[in-house]
C-alpha cells in the first residue's frame, strides 16, 4: 500500500475487496471502523471526507490494523470497544464481546421491570457489563447489582460504569454466581453465563476461538454446568413472583426447562433470536414459594 498516494475512497474499496475475499463477515463496515479509527473520524465523516488523502504515517498505521484483524483478531478488541443497545462498551481480551442478540435480552429485561416503581436487578457472570449497564441506563430508578469471577474482566466493568455515569445505580462483585451477594432479593436476576458445550469450543469462528476468553464461553460437557449451579438454589435470591431471565444455548432448553421446574419456579417462555432459536428463557417465582 505504500508504493502510491491513497485517498479514503480507494484505500476503503481495497480493504474492503480483500476482507471480502479472505471471508470476513462485514467488509465494509470493518474497513470503515478500522479507518475511521486511524483518522479520529466517526465514520459517517469518511463519506465527507472521501477524497482526503492519507499521509503515509496514516496507510502504514491503517495497514498494521489491516493485519491484524486479517489474523482475526476481533475489530472490538482492535479498537477496544463495542457498541451495546446504542452504548459505547470498553473491551478487553479478559471480557467477551457483547453480542447483538443479547440485545434482546435487555428488550425483555425492560419490559419485565418498567412498571416498577424501583427495580432492583441482578446480572450474574456481567462481563463487561453490558447488560446490567443497558439496563441501568434505561431505567434511571433501578439498581442494578451485576457480578463476575474474573478480576480483569469486572474492572472493565466498572470502567464502564463511571464513564457511563452509571456508579450510584449499580455495584460490583467479584465472586461465583450467587456468592457475594449479601442477604437481599432481586425483581430480575438475569445472566448470559457461558453455554457453549465444550465439544462445541472448536467450531467457532476463528476470531472467537483465537481471541475471545474461553472463561466465558465455556458451558462444560452440555453448555449447563453453569446454569445447573445457577438455578439450584436461585429462588432464596427472588422476590416472589420476581423474573429469571436466561441466554442459553438453544439445545438445552428442555434440560433447562427441567432444572427450572426442579427448583419451584414457573416456565414463562422461550424466546427466539434472529435466527428464530430458542436463546432466551424466562421463568418466574411463584406467589407463594
Ligand atoms: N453467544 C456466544 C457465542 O456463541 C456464547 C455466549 C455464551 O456462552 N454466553 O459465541
Amino acid at each position: 500500500m505504500t508504493d502510491k498516494t491513497w485517498d479514503v475512497a480507494a484505500i476503503l474499496k481495497t480493504t474492503t475487496d480483500f476482507f471480502g475475499q479472505k471471508g470476513l463477515p462485514t467488509p465494509r463496515l470493518e474497513a470503515e471502523l478500522l479507518l475511521a479509527e486511524i483518522l479520529k473520524l466517526r465514520r459517517v465523516d469518511l463519506y465527507v471526507q472521501f477524497e482526503r488523502h492519507l499521509t503515509p504515517a496514516e496507510v502504514d498505521a491503517y495497514r498494521e490494523l489491516v493485519k491484524r484483524r486479517l489474523n482475526r483478531e476481533p475489530t472490538a478488541y482492535i479498537l477496544g470497544r463495542k457498541e451495546f443497545y446504542l452504548l459505547p462498551f470498553k473491551v478487553t481480551p479478559a471480557t467477551l464481546i457483547p453480542r447483538p442478540e443479547t440485545e434482546r435480552l435487555v428488550d425483555e429485561a425492560l419490559l419485565l421491570t418498567k412498571n416498577l416503581p424501583n427495580p432492583k436487578i441482578a446480572d450474574i457472570g456481567c462481563g463487561c457489563g453490558a447488560i446490567a449497564l443497558a439496563l441501568a441506563k434505561n431505567l434511571p430508578q433501578s439498581h442494578v447489582t451485576a457480578v463476575d469471577l474474573s478480576p480483569a474482566t469486572l474492572e472493565v466493568a466498572k470502567e464502564n460504569a463511571l464513564a457511563l455515569n452509571l456508579t450510584s445505580q449499580t455495584e460490583f462483585y467479584l465472586g461465583d454466581l450467587t456468592e457475594p451477594l449479601t442477604n437481599q432479593t432481586f425483581d430480575l436476576i438475569c445472566a448470559n453465563l457461558p453455554y457453549v458445550p465444550h465439544d462445541d469450543l472448536a467450531t467457532l469462528e476463528p476470531d472467537v476461538v483465537k481471541f475471545e476468553p474461553l472463561l466465558a464461553l465455556d458451558g462444560g460437557p452440555d453448555g449447563l454446568d453453569l446454569y445447573r449451579r445457577l438455578v439450584n438454589g436461585i429462588s432464596r435470591w427472588l422476590k416472589p413472583l420476581a423474573y429469571l431471565l436466561l441466554e442459553i444455548h438453544p439445545p438445552t432448553l428442555e434440560e433447562l426447562t427441567k432444572l427450572i421446574v426442579a427448583e419451584g419456579l414457573t416456565f414463562i417462555k422461550a424466546i427466539p433470536d434472529y435466527a428464530r432459536a430458542n436463546r432466551l428463557v424466562l421463568a418466574q417465582k411463584p406467589i407463594f414459594l
